[in-house]
């Protein structure tokens, strides 16, 4: 067993190919093999030796099938396992923002969000402030934003954000619904205009309800406090 495998990595060895392919041959070539059969039978036949070499050679034989699957299993390493390659985790797409309404208070916000960079989308009902919101970058739809046709163009289950501008409370309550409804991760910012409106808003889902009077009072609370005293 041992020779003939010695043997065969020599060979394999001497036609250069790798030390992985000639332990493979040697293994495999390990083995007593039937050409010895034929050996031994004309041996006895021409008398040439005894009948009891013949038992030696099928026990040797016998012996040899039962180790080769060890010899292989030393002889050959199983290649090693590849690594497999993790793909990275993909990033959770940041998400868009959407504004409703580009008047004064829209506008201003999404100047600031153009500067951010990120997809903007708009939905207003005025051609005008539409294409103000077209040259800040962003993507318009005109219409009613309380229309669950129109606000479909928002995508709002994509969307990181959400900006209702309108002053209208009813109909900004429609959009907050909605958007609660359609996304329950979104970040929902509201303008209102009254304690009744921040009430309505909230109660929709709204994340902040931000109330324009009572802003601009406490800004001149603040002041006449003496407080921060940025114009
Ligand atoms: P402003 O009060 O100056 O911030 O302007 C509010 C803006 O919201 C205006 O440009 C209106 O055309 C717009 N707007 C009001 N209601 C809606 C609505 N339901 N859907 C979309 N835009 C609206």
């Amino acid at each position: 067993m041992v020779g003939k495998a010695v043997v065969a990595w020599v060979i394999v060895r001497a036609f250069r190919r790798s030390n992985a392919t000639a332990l493979t041959v040697a293994a495999s070539l390990a083995q007593i093999g039937e050409f010895s059969f034929i050996l031994i039978g004309l041996g006895i036949e021409l008398k040439l030796v005894e009948p009891l070499a013949r038992d030696l050679l099928l026990a040797g034989a016998i012996l040899s099938i039962v180790v080769n699957p060890l010899v292989f299993k030393l002889l050959v390493r199983r290649p090693q396992a590849e690594p497999t390659p993790v793909a990275p985790v993909p990033a959770r797409p940041a998400g868009h923002d959407v504004v409703i309404g580009y008047g004064r208070v829209g506008s201003l916000i999404g100047a600031a969000l153009a500067r951010e960079g990120g997809r903007l989308i708009v939905i207003e009902t005025g051609e005008d402030n539409l294409e103000r919101a077209r040259r800040d970058g962003a993507d318009t739809f005109i219409g009613n934003a309380a229309d669950p046709e129109v606000l479909a163009a928002a995508d709002l289950a994509a969307a990181r954000r959400l900006f209702v501008t309108i002053p209208e409370p009813f109909e900004a309550g429609q959009v907050v619904e909605q958007a609660r409804a359609l996304n329950p991760m979104l970040e929902i910012l509201a303008r209102a205009h009254s304690d009744a409106a921040v009430e309505h808003l909230a109660g929709l889902g709204a994340s902040l309800v931000v109330s324009g009077e009572r802003e601009i009072a406490e800004r001149m609370i603040e002041r006449a406090h003496g407080g921060a005293a940025s114009a």
